[in-house]
């Protein structure tokens, strides 16, 4: 099963055009949808969520037409937004066995079976008591992950899952993620380059709504391997060499500025060649995008 997502275009009543002409291909596994905010990443998982209408355009899931047949994706999806509310005063036990009878897993017993063994596979059984109202954020993204899961679903949407977690919060997450993402076709849509390298081997760059650069992550580093320079330099030496180069990103290290230049060659003697990682791919389409924007 693939979702395949062919000339999507979704224009807001303010004028503001969230989708621009989108065309993707996921199959199973981890993909990463990194994008600025306000590129449109959101707009396009609701879109595949279910949750809003597209202008033009279609999105299949397998056989599934997504835009038109809205119950068929919403039996095998598994969406987990940006920022969802909890009941404070139920146990996450409680609300998932909750979840589970709207989902339509009537017998007790097969519940309680499920909901257990959703709770472990999370992390989260000690905690089954609980109310979701003492959650930490990890733990109630893993919550989350485990409600998604819930009606073994074929296709798991993430929406910027790591902001608001500490390190090991993000790590437990992370492991989660790439376990589910072995049998599932799993969505993981982020403005954090580091978690897409760290999880994802198939992915999209998108800015302005538009996709401007896709595949595996190796690849888009490859394509610019070879022309990215840096140097370190003094805050105050920044305006010029913004003016002189493409500079692509700036980093403070140990006091002084780190800059990565995109250049076909060496720019001059003061430079020199890095191996180039996956920020420097996105830096340097999300530059491309916009220069275009100001031409
Ligand atoms: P991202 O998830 O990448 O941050 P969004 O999809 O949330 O991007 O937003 C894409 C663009 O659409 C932004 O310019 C945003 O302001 C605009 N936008 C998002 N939702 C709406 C809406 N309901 N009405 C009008 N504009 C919107």
């Amino acid at each position: 099963m693939e979702l395949r997502i062919e000339h999507l275009n979704k224009t807001y009543g303010n004028g503001v055009k969230a989708i621009n002409d989108c065309n993707l291909t996921i199959p199973r596994g981890m993909f990463g949808l990194l994008g600025p905010n306000g590129a449109g990443k959101s707009s396009l998982m609701r879109t595949i969520a279910t949750l809003q209408e597209a202008d033009s355009g279609s999105i299949t899931l397998g056989d599934i037409d997504v835009l038109k047949d809205k119950d068929a994706v919403r039996r095998i999806l598994g969406y987990l937004p940006q920022e969802f509310g909890v009941y404070p005063k139920v146990s996450a036990e409680n609300m998932l066995d909750h979840v589970a009878s709207l989902k339509g897993i009537n017998q007790r017993a097969e519940r309680k079976e499920l909901v257990a063994a959703l709770l472990h596979r999370v992390n989260l059984y000690d905690k089954r008591k609980s109310n979701l109202g003492t959650f930490s954020g990890g733990m109630k993204q893993r919550f989350g992950i485990a409600q998604a899961l819930l009606g073994n679903p074929q296709l798991i949407i993430v929406d910027e899952p790591t902001a608001g977690l500490d390190p090991t919060e993000r790590n437990r997450f992370h492991n989660l993620l790439s376990e589910i993402g072995e049998n599932t076709i799993v969505i993981l849509s982020t403005h954090i380059v580091e978690d897409v390298t760290n999880l994802c081997n198939d992915m999209a760059i998108i800015c302005l709504g538009q996709v401007i650069a896709k595949g595996h992550p190796a690849e888009l580093v490859r394509e610019v391997n070879g022309s990215i320079w840096s140097k370190s330099i003094h805050k105050a030496e920044l305006p010029a060499h913004l003016e002189a180069h493409r500079v692509i990103s700036t980093q403070l290290k140990g006091g002084k500025t780190e800059i990565h230049v995109f250049s076909e060659s060496q720019p001059d003697a003061s430079f020199h060649a890095v191996n180039a990682d996956l920020e420097d791919v996105y830096f340097t389409r999300i530059g491309e995008r916009m220069e275009l924007e100001l031409v």
